[in-house]
């Protein structure tokens, strides 16, 4: 089946007491069982929800996988997949990834004995240098939030497939429309299912997609013991954002492809990080990994201040000044001072995040409205 009729049908059964076509809420804590351990698969709602398990059925297919868990958020899916781990063991990771993944690797899980390794992983040598007999996981992020870097995940997993570690990748900024990580061989996909899945800024969720029955009942126990679920009003949301993820993320690459190109062609503005730029260094990689290039941009203004970033940053009208991406309407924000603080500053510069750096999530407005009110804002 395309995946345009697997995101309107995935997970999507007629309720089979009353043949509603879209999965209920079901709003419970509990389920009456018929005697002790007689029940109908469903115990208690932190185990199993009907409305999750419709939504989990729905993951696995758009991303091409066996088995989907939602948490409660995309940092709880990551948390999940740290706990697979043991203190003493290490972790590969990317110089350059959302500053929440950062925070919870450096500020939580260091303190438990993991070790964490950053690497420029667009060069897959550098991955492959940084492996010890120790290292039992390698944790992706393409393309990178904000710096749109692109890591040639094939490349990756046939390094940790050879040597029997675990490769995650999170696949938030591209959405399952435009990559299939388990496709090129990772084990596990990471969504922050509040960007592009959920798609409508009203839900925050995270989902962990894999293959490995023995990997999902690990995931599945930390998922039941540690409690990180979503509520069954936020499944419901993502299940109906997820029908038009789609028609949405068409919008967003061809509204991202004029608004980098129209950037680009500004006299005010410095450098542009879009992956559809033939120029762009991981862009023939993104070209064979990618369907397309997303409506995620970053620039830089020639004028490299703090404060003229700044200015623009507060002078946009329909670009919303706000952290999160994916949804419907066009956002606009300053990694260095809202999504990325939690980097410190020093480690931001070396990776090449400047503090001016402006970052766009380009939603599905008219795109001649768009560049308007960016070229207002430019001036
Ligand atoms: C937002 C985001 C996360 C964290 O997800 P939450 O749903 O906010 O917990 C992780 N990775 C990336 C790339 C993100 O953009």
């Amino acid at each position: 089946m395309k995946l345009a009729t697997k995101l309107i049908h995935a997970g999507a059964t007629p309720d089979p007491s009353t043949g509603a076509i879209m999965t209920p809420i079901f709003q419970t804590s509990t389920y009456v069982q018929e005697a002790p351990g007689v029940n109908k698969g469903f115990e208690y709602a932190r185990s199993q929800n009907p409305t999750r398990k419709a939504l989990e059925e729905a993951l696995a297919i758009i991303e091409n996988g066996k088995f989907g868990l939602a948490f409660s958020s995309g940092v709880a899916a990551t948390d999940a997949v740290i706990k697979l781990l043991a203190p003493g063991d290490e972790v590969i990771c990317a110089n350059d990834m959302y500053g929440g993944t950062y925070r919870l690797f450096t500020k939580v899980f260091e303190k438990f004995g993991i070790v964490f390794t950053y690497v420029d992983t667009t060069s897959v040598s550098n991955v492959q240098a940084a492996i010890t007999d120790k290292t039992k996981l390698v944790w992706l992020e393409t393309p990178t939030n904000p710096l749109m870097n692109i890591t040639d995940i094939a490349s990756v997993a046939a390094i940790t497939k050879a040597k029997k570690i675990l490769l995650a990748v999170d696949n938030t900024f591209a959405s399952p429309y435009l990559q299939n990580p388990l496709d090129l061989g990772a084990d596990i996909v990471m969504h922050s299912v509040t960007k592009y899945l959920g798609g409508h800024s009203d839900v925050i969720q995270g989902c962990l997609v894999m293959n490995d029955a023995e990997l999902r009942e690990k995931l599945y126990f930390i998922q039941k013991s540690c409690g990180a679920v979503p509520g069954p009003m936020d499944c419901f949301l993502v299940l109906r954002g997820i029908k038009t993820l789609g028609v949405r993320m068409k919008a967003h690459c061809e509204n991202g492809a004029k608004i980098a190109n129209w950037l680009r062609s500004n006299a005010k503005v410095g450098k542009v990080y879009w992956p559809g730029f033939e120029d762009h260094p991981g862009h023939a990689v993104a070209r064979k990994q990618m369907r397309g290039f997303g409506g995620m941009i970053s620039f830089e203004l020639k004028n490299d201040s703090v404060e003229e970033a700044k200015r623009v940053l507060s002078s946009t009208h329909l670009f919303s000044l706000a952290e999160s991406l994916g949804g419907v309407e066009s956002l606009i924000n300053h990694p260095a001072s809202m999504t990325h603080a939690s980097i410190p500053r020093e480690e931001r510069i070396k990776n090449g995040l400047s503090d001016s750096l402006i970052r766009l999530s380009v939603g599905i407005e008219d795109a001649d409205d768009l560049i308007q009110d960016l070229q207002k804002a430019i001036g």
